[in-house]
């Protein structure tokens, strides 16, 4: 890495193609002497009763459970499965940080009571829940309890017709075919909520063209995307920093919300975070989508700047790595033209959303730190606050049977902190999951006032209630007319073991 002992007193390089609106914004913060901005006071991103605040802090506990089935050969070699452990441990360590502490147990290989055909002939999508439901119960009968783990890992050849590595089914279980800490560890990003981190790539020259494409796990430099940067595959890489704040890894104050203009220190976001400079910005372009700025130091073809990732603030949709440098020749040592490797920001710079009124200049390097000039327009402490949901029952990651109860919370932040100010009515769906195909709702009901639930006799024939992975979707529309939607996975299994 090249660090620059003073700010480039240059005229920044736009990225986007509207040069002829480029006004001198910076002509001043350019020549002035850098400032870490101590007096913006940023709302709070991530506020309690929010569903997406899911810490995941101090000792955390993992159970790698391994199966075959009557006739077959392991899934993997307890050497192997020894060495990926260490890799997620190691990964979730530099991930946090060190505010997270990984325990991995590995069962020994539990041979299924039924060949590889039942499960995956058994319909409906509950190949999983039928895997789970009986290595759950050879785990128990050999000792180990896996509701005492904040989250198992089950090993199987897989026989589900999917990736081999599927996410999580409730937040607590996840399923991958094989080895791969760097995949394991992707996959309990999952569990705690976290989407892909994908990336937005143009075909001509305005990075953030509508007519771009988004580009599923697009961002290489993210273990929530592919991992798969050439020369590198599937090395460590940290995760974005609104996963992290979600985490409780990265502290609020280590954020800055940028909403006046100004300049601004980055530190590397490799390191812990500290007193010195924040770690990441965050600029709200509208009500439901965030620029994010940091700056990979570690990486090598993310050092000479900040990446800029783009992410709706509803947690349905991903987030897009935002390709500086759209159309570019291929860079040395691998990748493609018009990829997203050469997506940071080189040293004089600037990032330009002209609709939104929002421009970053990256000003070179002082001291260690990343110097930005961020411009905004006046009126972002006006943008709305959509409303923020919870989910208080069921239980994260505890499996239904019977009679269930569901409930949520939401509240408008506009208006207040409580169990349902300011919202004006919450939509209840439970969705069954296919696979990722959601089926028709079972439950569809609107209530315009707290408490927002339902409660339902999951094995009721008349119901129609059937074993799988569901989830509840909460859509809370405020009394100003703001919208927001959210979603609980859960799992009913009124079935249980095969054995
Ligand atoms: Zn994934």
């Amino acid at each position: 890495m090249t660090l620059q002992g003073m700010l480039l007193a240059l005229a920044p390089r736009r990225l986007a193609p509207c040069v002829t609106l480029a006004t001198a914004l910076f002509s001043a913060p350019l020549l002035a002497a850098p400032a870490f901005p101590q007096g913006l006071s940023a709302r709070a991103i991530w506020r309690p009763g929010d569903l997406n605040q899911l810490e995941a802090i101090g000792p955390r506990t993992s159970l790698v459970l391994r199966v075959r089935y009557p006739g077959e050969q392991d899934p993997i070699s307890d050497p192997a499965a020894q060495s990926s452990a260490m890799d997620m441990i190691e990964s979730i360590d530099r991930n946090s940080w060190s505010v997270t502490s990984s325990t991995v147990d590995i069962t020994p290989t539990f041979e299924m009571p039924q060949p590889a055909s039942f499960y995956s002939n058994s319909g409906n999508g509950t190949v999983l829940l039928r895997i789970r439901a009986d290595a759950h119960k050879l785990a128990r009968i050999a000792g180990f309890e896996p509701e005492d783990y904040d989250h198992d890992i089950i090993i199987s050849r897989n026989i589900w017709n999917g990736a081999p590595g599927l996410g999580t089914i409730n937040y607590r279980t996840v399923f991958v075919a094989g080895g791969g800490g760097w995949l394991w560890g992707h996959e309990l990003g999952h569990a705690l909520g976290w989407g892909h981190a994908s990336g937005w790539t143009s075909e001509n020259a305005d990075p953030i063209s509508p007519t771009g494409n988004y580009v599923e796990y697009g961002d290489q430099f993210d273990m929530m995307g592919n991992q798969g940067i050439p020369s590198i595959p599937r090395a460590f890489h940290h995760c974005q920093p609104r996963y992290k704040l979600r985490a409780g890894w990265l502290p609020s104050s280590s954020v800055i919300e940028v909403n006046a203009p100004g300049s601004f220190q980055l530190q590397d976001y490799s390191q812990a975070p500290s007193s010195v400079a924040p770690s990441a910005l965050l600029v709200r372009r509208d009500a439901d989508t965030d620029y994010w700025i940091f700056w990979r130091a570690d990486e090598a073809r993310c050092a000479e700047g900040p990446v800029i990732v783009r992410a709706n603030r509803n947690p349905l949709d991903g987030s897009e790595l935002i390709d500086l440098h759209p159309m570019s020749a291929p860079l040395p040592g691998g990748g493609a033209a018009g990829d997203l490797l050469d997506s940071a920001m080189a040293p004089g710079e600037a990032f330009w959303d002209q609709a939104a009124g929002i421009e970053i200049v990256h000003q070179g390097f002082h001291a260690g730190l990343l110097q930005l000039a961020v411009s905004v327009p006046g009126s972002q402490s006006l943008l709305d606050e959509r409303p923020v949901i919870d989910v208080v029952a069921p239980a994260r990651g505890r499996t239904l049977r019977g009679r269930a109860a569901y409930r949520a919370t939401a509240f408008d932040p506009d208006v207040g902190r409580s169990d349902g100010a300011g919202i004006d009515k919450v939509r209840l769906e439970l969705l069954r999951l296919d696979g990722h195909v959601e089926g028709p709702p079972v439950v569809d009901i609107v209530r315009d006032k707290a408490p927002y639930f339902f409660v339902i006799d999951t094995a009721d024939p008349a119901l129609g209630v059937i074993d799988g992975k569901y989830i509840l979707r909460v859509t809370a529309t405020a009394d100003d007319g703001g919208v927001s939607a959210n979603r609980f996975l859960n799992l009913i299994d009124n079935t249980g073991p095969s054995f």
